[in-house]
């Protein structure tokens, strides 16, 4: 067997060690004599790993007691009208759009409510995003059911480090974060953020859970045409398990936390990351213009690291010579082109310095 260090943007890499003990465990959990996906999600087994899974979540992100975490399942992409559904009422929603991932939330809650355009960061210097809308400059309008944003956009690699304080603002609508790509790399500062949600394969564990926080207060006001199974109020009602919930992948996001406690936690975590992305941001701005990355300093992301050789015939030669020294998936997305590193927590510091060292040798054999 031969590992690569994997940086897909998701599905993405996990870490060994769960994987491992993911196996170990597959024909037989703790004596149980079946394995994981062939139990009851009711019964007495599953029902123990779900409590830890949602335990160790809690801690890991300090969730306030009187927020609900839900496992539901459709994705970010799913959410992002069983959010509307839920919460706005069929009244004015707020959306702040800083790349591909935000514009498609806009999108689909429009089909739901009054989805308006709080700021947008489309006029930067297409047809890369280059920053942020600064939150100052933001039209939010009175009496909003929510104001939406994406925290990191996967796609073009912008990253907000701070969330802003809507109150800062002179608003009290409640802040949704879709925050798929970086949920667990770094705290969540939940006296700013009112409901957060992300799909589980980019950080989290494998495709097929989602999971949705969300301050209890909010509940109870979903539209008429919400499914049942889609009814953030059903779904915490009944544990998550209103039908039946992903149960392998919440399995192993459990082990995911598991082994995120083990680092240290999301702070020790998210230095590492820092760290990391340190690390490829200067071997790209360190490259005399090799290589670049559009995205100003101050908005980059640490997960998600797309970058552009100087000439784009480079771009496929590049990809297919990182594959054959075990660096896969490092072609850029499609609607963007060029290159992309997603660096998650389960990327070792070593994988980003065995992609910064073929970066260097790419770079002085075809200077
Ligand atoms: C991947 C991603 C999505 C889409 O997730 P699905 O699970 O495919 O629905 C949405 N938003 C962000 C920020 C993402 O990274």
């Amino acid at each position: 067997m031969r590992r690569a260090f994997n940086f897909s943007a998701g599905p993405a890499t996990l870490p060994v060690p769960v994987l491992e003990r993911a196996a170990a465990e597959m024909l037989d959990w703790h004596g149980s004599g079946i394995g994981v996906m062939e139990m009851s999600h009711r019964g007495r087994e599953f029902g123990e790993i779900f409590e830890r899974c949602e335990a160790r979540l809690r801690e890991l992100l300090a969730v306030p007691a009187n927020y609900k975490v839900l496992f539901m399942q459709g994705g970010a992409l799913a959410e992002n009208a069983i959010l509307p559904l839920n919460l706005s009422r069929g009244g004015v929603v707020d959306h702040v759009l800083t790349g591909s991932w935000s514009k498609k939330s806009a999108k689909e809650a429009a089909r739901y409510c009054d989805a308006r355009v709080a700021a947008s960061n489309e006029l930067d210097t297409a047809p890369h995003h280059r920053s942020l809308p600064v939150p100052a400059s933001w039209r939010l309008s009175p009496g909003a059911s929510y104001v939406h944003l994406c925290s990191n956009e996967t796609i073009d690699g912008l990253e907000f480090h701070e969330v802003p304080d809507l109150r800062a603002l002179g608003s009290d609508a409640p802040l949704v974060i879709d925050c798929s790509s970086h949920l667990a790399s770094r705290p969540i500062d939940w006296s700013r953020v009112a409901v957060a949600y992300g799909g589980a394969q980019k950080n989290i564990g494998p495709a097929g859970l989602t999971l949705v926080f969300v301050r209890e207060d909010l509940l109870g006001h979903a539209l008429a045409a919400c499914p049942s199974a889609f009814d953030y109020s059903v779904v915490a009602a009944n544990g998550s398990m209103y039908n039946t919930p992903p149960t392998w992948a919440i399995y192993v996001a459990g082990l995911v936390f598991d082994w995120l406690a083990e680092q240290g936690g999301v702070e020790a975590i998210e230095r590492r990351n820092i760290e990391k992305a340190a690390l490829l941001y200067a071997a790209i701005d360190g490259s005399g213009g090799f290589y670049r990355n559009p995205v100003d300093l101050g908005c980059r992301s640490r997960m998600n690291v797309p970058f552009f050789a100087h000439d784009e015939r480079l771009h496929a030669p590049f990809v297919e010579s990182a594959a054959a020294r075990g660096l896969v998936q490092l072609k850029g997305h499609k609607s963007v082109g060029g290159l992309r590193a997603s660096i998650y927590n389960a990327m070792p510091l070593e994988g980003v310095q065995a992609l910064v060292s073929h970066m260097q040798e790419f770079a002085a054999s075809h200077g």
